[in-house]
């Protein structure tokens, strides 16, 4: 039977509409593309070569894909390959987001590099492995609404497989590195409450907006202090701490009653998010007198990846066995890795690309790497199923 070639289903991929229509909890614009599509065009590729599969709806039109080998052998291991089925939009592109286009070595598209070149090389070598009946039994998860901050991985049940026994390599363009870690991601509000009152007789009021200002300097302290006095494990930077919303006011002549900000924390392993969001809230009400409201937005977790991880190790044999330098590294960006190592998965991140060319105007996935990626992650899968 003939294999299909990683460029050849990177071209197939990227002309499906995939284009995120928002966060799971927004209903989907009319006419707007969703996952399901391109989850559906996956389920009748995989179906063709030997999968069974199962659509996991995280919200209505986006569902998480799941497909599994259908000749299952319980004695043998198991071994799951995972991509993100969204991209971002398109809006501002320099070239046709959905038509691709080859020129230097490169294929442009939206979704070539992030990560629609890994799922292609993913899906090259499960291909590859069936057809030569590797002893392995095979999963891939196709996950939705990651683009908008990993929703849709939570989804995904894999209880079938033995839950975390499955092990799992998460597709992101790490341009052919190991990624072990990334930081975890949290965002949260603060609302700060105050009384209203004119203009004019701005002493009978209460301004939440002048509060928050005291808050959001405490805030500041609590970020260069208090929040990097934590030992940072190697690979890693420091936690930060950014202020990116501000909320508050609604007209000139009226003492403001309310006011917000939102912040984005990125964290380390070893630190709780919610307990350093409460170490802040008392830092704030012991500096400035103030306690802010807590909201929890969302919350991705850490990725440290053990240095024992037999998935680690097959693919550093793999990378060195295809000539790759086999580098680990940490990352600044979060991927569902972390939502599936926080599970009990053994999980790490790999795939052709870099994040550098990923959400921008122009996007592009150099072709050799594409090749070396399919050929890696089969080498990683056949190590691990071992000898016949
Ligand atoms: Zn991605």
């Amino acid at each position: 039977m003939n294999t299909p070639s990683p460029l050849s289903l990177l071209e197939e991929l990227v002309r499906i509409d995939s284009r995120s229509p928002g966060l799971l909890a927004a209903p989907v614009p009319p006419g707007a593309a969703t996952e399901e599509a391109l989850a559906r065009h996956l389920a009748g590729l995989l179906a063709a070569h030997g999968f069974l599969h199962e659509l996991q709806w995280a919200a209505p039109g986006r569902p998480n894909l799941v497909a599994w080998s259908r000749a299952w052998d319980h004695a043998r291991p198991a071994l799951a390959f995972e991509a993100h089925l969204d991209t971002v939009g398109s809006d501002g592109m320099t070239h046709p987001p959905l038509e691709p286009r080859i020129q230097a070595g490169r294929l442009y598209a939206r979704g070539a590099c992030d990560t629609k070149g890994t799922m292609a090389a993913m899906l090259a070598a499960i291909i590859r492995l069936s057809v030569e009946a590797t002893p392995i039994n095979l999963v891939f998860i196709g996950s939705c609404a990651e683009e908008t901050g990993c929703e849709g991985i939570g989804h995904v049940d894999l209880a079938r497989f033995g839950g975390a026994q499955l092990p799992v390599i998460v597709g992101e363009p790490t341009e052919l590195r190991t990624v072990t870690g990334h930081k975890a991601h949290a965002w949260f509000e603060w609302a700060i409450r105050g009384r209203a009152a004119h203009g004019s007789v701005p002493e009978t009021g209460d301004n939440a907006i002048v509060k928050m200002t005291r808050v959001i300097q405490a805030l500041e302290v609590f970020a260069a202090g208090p929040l990097r006095a934590v030992p940072v494990p190697a690979g890693f930077t420091p936690p930060t701490l950014s202020i990116g919303v501000i909320r508050g006011g609604v007209k000139e002549n009226v003492v403001p009653d309310y006011c917000s900000i939102q912040v984005d924390l990125r964290l380390m392993p070893g630190q709780d998010p919610a307990a350093v969001i409460a170490d802040a809230a008392a830092f704030a009400e012991a500096q400035a007198g103030i306690r802010p409201e807590t909201t929890w937005i969302r919350h991705i977790p850490v990725l440290a990846t053990p240095p024992d991880s037999p998935l680690l190790q097959a693919m550093t044999a793999a990378c060195v066995e295809t000539g790759t330098p086999a580098t680990t590294a940490i990352v600044n960006f979060c991927t569902d890795a972390g939502v599936l190592q926080e599970r009990g998965h053994d999980t790490l991140v790999f795939g052709p690309g870099s994040i550098l060319r990923a959400h921008g105007s122009e996007e592009y996935l150099e072709l050799d790497q594409l090749d070396r990626a399919a050929e890696i992650l089969a080498l990683a899968a056949r190590r691990l199923g071992g000898p016949e």
